[in-house]
């Protein structure tokens, strides 16, 4: 039954979905809403609390967006949709637009499998591609004395437009503002924001809301976890949840330095790393590694899991990998001491869909979670599609792609690599790696 407006909504976690899911609900008239989270906004531990993150338009940019077609398949169907909602937010929402910045975007990799998922993303494209072969290839794609490195190995091609990068942190505090604006309160803070647990019925088949840590109970008719990889300690997701992280570190420029650095297409390398123009505020570039993900293995309950943690800290390893991307590309600034690093989690699902459904035994409480690398440029469309499972008109086929899904998980591989490259190929394990 779709939720009347005036019903109580708790929201954990206000991060990226979090406050995606928050904005749309209040824009749709839901005057209830309350939004927990355990660190003050933004949180320091949020995925999406970063100076950027990649976007892409989708496989079609003859379109505005996307268009989902009938005859596509549910997968496609799936991703087109998402592209499509979320494309028209960045492009034509007043709020989005301004953090949309459609500079291009340059996929490239190193060793042959890398190469090989390179040609296939390639071959789905339907925007024409400039191939980059040879180190002049790729210096070309950047104003002069931008790109100056000798790119070893390096193939892939350079779309120029239909993909870019989005502002981030400016979108989080964009979508928080609003929301706060049209009347959703948020309770942030170690102790009055922090879920210990949520809040069941006595026969166990309801959740009523959430406890914080200061023994608060907050009770609302629906309650949506949205914590992102600390979801997982919050309910048994049986096994759909991997909480993976990645590592980032901000080089810093001075402001003269930056002005040649305007402006530039997203470079990815499949299996080196990726590296995103400076920021206008601080004249941050933004560096990441490549590689399938770090994991927090331990026993818990006779079994293995990941658990997150934070740290603004990476791995030695993982700082070695960046100064070789840099060395590879921008080798002028191969030597030059990082500003900030971080250790940064998502939750990836088996498939890498995201998992957004009514929880089928528990009454009244709605996940949204398992971003799998691609939840930020996506939130635009993800705040949507939770409002329309709260209000009960979630489209079909997109529900099946979302859908509360543990059968794919019963023997999960933890090692899988999930289609990712870089570092030694492997899924790592910070208890067991070099620096953390
Ligand atoms: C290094 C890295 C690079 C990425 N790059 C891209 C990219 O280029 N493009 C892209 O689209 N996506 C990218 N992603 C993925 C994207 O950032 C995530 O999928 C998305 O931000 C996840 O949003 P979320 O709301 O689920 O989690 P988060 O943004 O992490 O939010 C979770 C929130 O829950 C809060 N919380 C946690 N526990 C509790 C608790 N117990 N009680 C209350 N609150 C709690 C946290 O404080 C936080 O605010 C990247 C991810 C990483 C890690």
């Amino acid at each position: 039954m779709p939720l009347a407006v005036e019903s109580s909504i708790l929201i954990i976690g206000a991060g990226t979905w979090g406050c995606s899911i928050a904005l749309q609900l209040a824009r749709r008239g839901h005057t209830g809403i309350k939004v927990l989270d355990g660190c003050p906004f933004p949180s320091p531990i949020a995925a999406g609390n970063d100076i950027n993150r990649i976007a892409e338009e989708g496989k079609c940019p003859k379109y505005d967006a996307n268009e989902p077609d009938d005859m596509d398949s549910d997968e496609d169907y799936f991703w087109n949709k998402i592209h499509q909602l979320s494309m028209n937010a960045w492009k034509h929402d007043p709020l989005f637009k301004p953090f949309y910045h459609p500079t291009g975007f340059i996929m490239a990799a190193c060793g042959d499998d890398a190469y090989e998922h390179c040609l296939k993303y390639a071959e789905s494209e339907q925007a024409k591609l400039v191939p980059l072969n040879t180190a002049a290839a790729f210096h070309s794609t950047m104003p002069q004395g931008v790109l100056t490195g000798p790119f070893p190995h390096w193939r892939g091609f350079w779309k120029d437009g239909g993909a870019g990068w989005v502002f981030a942190n400016g979108a989080l505090r964009a979508m928080h503002a609003e929301a706060t604006r049209l009347g959703v309160k948020f309770l942030a803070g170690s102790s009055k924001g922090k879920v210990e647990s949520l809040l069941y019925s006595a026969d166990n088949d309801a959740v009523f809301g959430a406890r914080t840590r200061d023994k608060v109970e907050h009770t609302a008719s629906q309650t949506i976890l949205a914590a992102g990889a600390d979801s997982d300690l919050l309910l048994d997701f049986k096994k759909q949840l991997r909480p993976t992280a990645w590592t980032l570190a901000h080089l810093p420029l001075s402001a003269s330095e930056a002005e040649k650095y305007h402006n530039l297409p997203v470079l990815y390398g499949v299996d080196r790393g990726f590296f995103i123009e400076p920021d206008a505020e601080n004249h941050d570039i933004k560096i990441c590694d490549e590689h399938p993900g770090y994991c927090n293995f331990v026993h818990m309950n006779g079994e293995l899991r990941s658990v997150p943690f934070s740290r603004q800290q990476i791995p030695k390893d993982a700082e070695a990998r960046m100064r070789r991307l840099l060395h590879d590309t921008m080798p002028q600034f191969e030597d030059r001491d990082f500003s900030f690093a971080r250790i940064c989690w998502d939750a990836d699902t088996v498939d890498r869909y995201f998992l957004i459904d009514r929880h089928p035994d528990l009454e009244n409480l709605v996940v949204a979670v398992g971003g799998s690398g691609h939840g930020f440029m996506t939130n635009p469309a993800v705040g949507m599609l939770v409002a329309d499972t709260v209000q009960g008109k979630v489209e079909q086929r997109l529900q099946k792609m979302m859908r509360w899904r543990p059968e794919l998980s019963v023997n999960r591989d933890w090692w899988d690599t999930q289609d990712r490259y870089g570092a030694d190929g492997k899924v790592m394990d910070f208890q067991k790696s070099n620096g953390v």
